[in-house]
């Protein structure tokens, strides 16, 4: 097993393209399923969310992957969370305090589409599109997938599932492991859904602000949009499922249109076809996945979604993904390439920091839809700056750990829940950051941060 050269993969979204060309550079011949058409040639959605927001974490294993020069000219830089408040006032919140702390809006279709090409320029990765993988049989290592209506049999030697939160693999495992399936395998899906519209350019330039991330946060829930390359944005409503103020509840034109004009008033303008968009485009579902096993014996490993699906408010799903998949590149090259080592030794090493983003991307979303607007978090923001300037070994604001820096998410967690104890200590009764103790804020960092 140690010596095997031969991978399968399953799924060729973001994480498996990427690590194909990963595994590819290690002299590993890569054998790819899509269920999808090939997007190169076939102009089809590229699924969920139209675009995504790229950041360090993602960066780095696509540099590692050396194909970053090809992405680099898709980016559009966003600076900061630019807020809308109800009276169409905007107040851009910035993400960080260094230029290079910014992220990235980037094309979830044009980034997958470069990520295969570059795996196939490797000549050693064979891609096999419209090839659903239907059954995965682990006593005999082999996959059953349909392909032209015809059923096709393929035997493997190592098998990654890299076939995000639906995984077929992740399915076949809670199948195996029977009796503890459900402690292993555990699926929490979110109340609130999600609904994609666009705000077209106007006169051929952006509607709004293109370096940033809009927000439109109205306690409950929240609209947002990010740049497009072509001067759209794509805008997300996210809202809960069900109740008064609901996607269940938003089911004709009087209602969507009404529902906007109370809420998002400013954006009327930019939807003149708000209800028409609103009731043709799919309302999405959110989850999260935690599952304590990734992997069976040593051939068979789930990465990126298909281990831990969060829910994307932190911006960082398809970010976990390429750190997942340069993360066992690296073990694999720290122990010689023997997948025995390395397949246990990874699931153990990841799963903390992934625990980690799962949380702390629910948690975003309450900051996102309603903290941004409360005097409180942002006095908190501010003097996390200023701890930043005077600290910066040891204090550094939890969304940029996050971000910006690639420590282990789990690391980020412990050491951002510290830090907010630090903030509110040092903020409690206080209205101005001039009324700061400093004194007390150097003892504290000092003392429960180095
Ligand atoms: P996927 O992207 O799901 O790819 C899986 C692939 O496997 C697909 O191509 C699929 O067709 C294929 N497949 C599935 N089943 C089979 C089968 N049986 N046979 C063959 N092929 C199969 N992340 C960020 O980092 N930043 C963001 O801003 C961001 N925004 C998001 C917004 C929304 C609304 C959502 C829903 C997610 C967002 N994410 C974001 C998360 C991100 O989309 C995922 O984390 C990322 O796509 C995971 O990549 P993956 O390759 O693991 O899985």
């Amino acid at each position: 097993m140690s010596t095997n050269r031969n991978i399968t993969i399953i799924g060729c979204g973001p994480a498996g393209s990427l690590l194909a060309t990963l595994l590819a550079q290690r002299n590993y011949q890569v054998t790819v399923f899509e269920k999808r058409p090939d997007m190169r040639v076939e102009n089809i959605s590229a699924g969920r969310s139209i675009n995504l927001a790229l950041a360090n974490r993602g960066i780095t294993p696509l540099e590692a992957a050396g194909v970053i020069s090809e992405i680099k000219p898709i980016l559009t830089t966003m600076e900061g969370r630019m807020i809308h408040d109800l009276s169409g006032e905007q107040t851009l919140q910035k993400y960080g305090q260094q230029p290079h702390e910014v992220i990235y809006s980037v094309s979830r279709g044009e980034l997958n589409k470069i990520l295969m090409t570059k795996a196939e320029s490797t000549g050693q990765v064979k891609l096999h599109f419209n090839s659903e993988i239907s059954e995965v049989d682990f006593s005999n290592k082999q996959i059953q997938y349909t392909t032209d209506n015809k059923v096709e049999v393929h035997h493997y030697d190592i098998l990654i599932g890299a076939d995000g939160a639906a995984s077929i693999v992740r399915s076949a495992l809670k199948n195996h492991f029977e009796n503890d399936a459900d402690a292993i395998f555990k699926i929490n899906k979110l109340d609130h859904g999600y609904k994609e519209l666009t705000f077209q350019p106007f006169n051929n330039e952006f509607a709004l602000e293109p370096h940033a991330l809009h927000i439109w946060p109205r306690g409950e829930f929240m609209l947002i949009a990010l740049p497009n390359e072509d001067k759209s944005f794509t805008v997300t409503l996210f809202l809960p499922e069900t109740g008064v103020e609901s996607f269940q509840s938003l089911t004709n034109e009087q209602a969507i249109e009404a529902f906007f004009a109370k809420y998002f008033p400013d954006t009327l303008a930019l939807l003149p076809d708000l209800t028409n968009m609103f009731l043709q485009n799919p309302t999405g579902q959110l989850a999260t996945v935690r599952c304590n096993r990734w992997h069976l014996d040593n051939d068979v490993l789930l990465i990126g979604d298909a281990a831990h699906a969060v829910v994307p408010f932190h911006g960082q799903g398809m970010n976990c993904a390429f750190e997942d998949c340069l993360e066992l590149v690296r073990q694999l090259d720290e122990n010689d390439q023997d997948w025995n080592k390395v397949t246990p030794q990874y699931c153990t090493a990841r799963k903390p920091s992934t625990d980690a983003i799962a949380d702390m991307a629910l948690e975003n979303y309450i900051e996102m839809r309603s903290s941004v607007t409360d005097k409180r978090f942002l006095l908190k923001k501010q003097l996390a700056f200023e701890l930043e300037k005077k600290f910066p070994q040891y204090f550094i604001p939890r969304y940029s750990m996050v971000m910006f820096h690639h420590m282990p998410y789990a690391e980020a967690y412990r050491r951002g829940k510290i830090q907010q104890d630090i903030l509110q200590q040092l903020t409690e009764n206080i209205f101005d950051i001039s009324s700061v103790d400093m004194k007390l804020a150097a003892r504290l960092v000092l003392q429960r941060l180095s």
